[in-house]
């Protein structure tokens, strides 16, 4: 008989954990894996404020895929997803096609730009390792070029910062880590650098504790960011950004670098391939397929999954793409083996935790409020709970940070 063919699209936190999870599940004669991911590696997406600022090498964000999977069981093929053609179901790649019986989409997020416009053209993103070091070395590359000029421009000093969410947080508290670090290394004034933070809605990080809200921004504050709550970036330009207060007239603000760290989407490969969804994220069944397609299931960044108790979705994580894999490994087990009854998902929030530098980070752990070294260390904790959970100890002692202290 044949054997059913499970394919998983990406590993990132969802698509890499159900993988490891279902070689350890399935015997050789049980099924075929096949994993398809873009690159040959994986990226930890949650470290790359680190990277994108320049306080931590981009080789330490990720790690070969080949380190974590079973070659004996796993079939890893490196190409890029164009297509999926739920009718024939098959998965169309760059450079070739491959069938499945059970799909896994976990093709992790896109940033949203709501159309604004010149933010594609002229705006860094922090999405994945390529774009990470692409907005290290453009900041490092103003640096350079400021002391080269004969009359200074200081707006390649000043940097923006689009939206004040955990991305948005997180980055400013690496960057104004490596600033000091930036002015030394290219004999520059500390003076003349500029740090402006852009946020829409009335508050930094909406929705989170207002105790630590106000914590984390008078840190950052003291480091040298200027926050400007209740305006949002209209437009992006080659020479910086156009910003409004509600129905005000916009104003002009000049910087040699913009960063848009302003939310996500799903992967457009979701609604490409005709998938019904909102901003790219389909609504997934509890048992986290998708509705009318017994055979396909969508976790991570792609789906989207309501905390019945406020009734709005619940936030992307890593967290919640962890906990969709283990559920997903399960439930294909089962359906391979012909048991019909799936196990239904349901997030266990364990907390969050928002650095604001290597030393510095708040957060609600269990309930909990925590704040400054206690807090850093928690999130080295949550860092290298996810290194353990898809390649176990000799990953974390391999990537981990074990600085913890
Ligand atoms: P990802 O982990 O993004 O992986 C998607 C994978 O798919 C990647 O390997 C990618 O290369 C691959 N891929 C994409 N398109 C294609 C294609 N067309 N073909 C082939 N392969 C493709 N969450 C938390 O819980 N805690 C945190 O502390 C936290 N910190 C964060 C910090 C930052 C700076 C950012 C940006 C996000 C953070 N998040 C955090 C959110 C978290 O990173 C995401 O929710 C999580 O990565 C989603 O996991 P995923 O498996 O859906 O996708
Ligand atoms: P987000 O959606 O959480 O925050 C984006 C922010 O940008 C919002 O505050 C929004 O009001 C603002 N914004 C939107 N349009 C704007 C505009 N035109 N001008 C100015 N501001 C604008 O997105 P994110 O911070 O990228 O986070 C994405 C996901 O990743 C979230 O689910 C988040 O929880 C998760 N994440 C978690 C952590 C952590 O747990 N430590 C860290 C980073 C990201």
């Amino acid at each position: 008989m044949r054997k059913p063919k499970i394919v998983i699209l990406g590993a990132g936190y969802g698509g890499l954990l159900t993988t490891v999870r279902l070689q350890k599940l399935i015997g050789v004669n049980e099924a075929d894996i096949v994993l398809v991911n873009k690159n040959d590696y994986h990226y930890e997406t949650t470290w790359l404020h680190e990277a994108s600022a320049g306080t931590l090498h981009h080789d330490k964000v990720r790690y070969d895929i080949s380190a974590v999977i079973d070659r004996s069981k796993v079939n890893f093929i490196q190409d890029t997803v164009v297509e999926i053609n739920k009718d024939e179901k098959k998965v169309i790649l760059e450079k070739g096609e491959v069938e499945y019986d059970y799909l896994v989409i976990a093709l992790g997020g896109e940033p949203e730009t709501f159309g604004i416009k010149g933010l594609k053209e002229f705006a860094f993103g922090i999405t994945n390792v390529n774009s990470s070091r692409q907005l290290r070395e453009h900041i490092e590359y103003q640096f350079a070029t400021y002391n080269m000029e004969e009359v200074k421009d200081d707006n390649r000093l000043s940097i923006v910062v689009g939206g004040a969410g955990f991305t948005g947080i997180e980055f400013l508290g690496e960057l104004t880590n490596r600033i000091p670090e930036l002015c030394h290394e290219y004999d520059v004034d500390q003076n003349k650098v500029k740090i402006t933070c852009v946020e829409a809605a009335p508050t930094v990080l909406p929705g989170f504790d207002p105790e630590l809200v106000n914590y984390a921004v008078s840190q950052l504050e003291r480091k040298g960011v200027e926050f400007l709550i209740g305006t949002a970036i209209k437009e992006a330009t080659s020479e910086g950004i156009l910003v409004a207060k509600g129905d005000q007239e916009p104003w002009e603000i000049k910087a040699g670098t913009v960063v848009w760290a302003a939310g996500v989407r799903g992967n457009a490969i979701i609604e490409k391939s005709g998938f019904e969804a909102m901003r790219g994220r389909v609504k997934v069944q509890p048992d986290l397929r998708i509705p009318g397609f017994d055979d396909v299931f969508v976790i991570g960044d792609s789906s989207l999954i309501i905390n019945e108790e406020i009734n709005r979705p619940y936030p992307p994580t890593a967290q919640i793409a962890m906990q969709q894999g283990e559920v997903v490994a399960r439930n294909i087990a089962s359906l391979i083996r012909n048991k019909q009854q799936l196990e239904t998902f349901k997030f266990d929030n364990k907390g969050t935790v928002c650095s604001l530098g290597e030393d510095d980070a708040i957060g609600v752990v269990f309930g909990k409020k925590i704040t400054g070294s206690k807090a850093a260390f928690m999130k080295k904790v949550v860092d290298n709970r996810a290194l353990y959970m898809i390649g176990g100890a000799s990953l974390v002692l391999k990537k981990g940070k074990l600085n913890m202290f």
